[in-house]
């Protein structure tokens, strides 16, 4: 199964956990940035930026 998600930094970070240079994955239904490479959490979206996220989604804005 292919699961949608959504990039949450605008550039490239180096992730906390492996180094590796993520944008950070938001999948859908998820309510924290993880790491495309290693999959760990960087970190816990603020309510405010999972309504953002929702209202994106609703609109079509987001691909995945
Ligand atoms: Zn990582």
């Amino acid at each position: 199964m292919k699961d949608g998600y959504w990039r949450y930094y605008e550039t490239h970070i180096n992730c906390d956990w492996c180094g590796a240079l993520t944008r950070g994955r938001v999948y859908k239904g998820r309510t924290d940035v993880s790491c495309g490479s290693c999959d760990k959490q960087l970190k816990e979206l603020t309510k405010k930026e999972y309504t953002i996220k929702k209202r994106l989604r609703e609109k079509g804005r987001l691909d995945s």
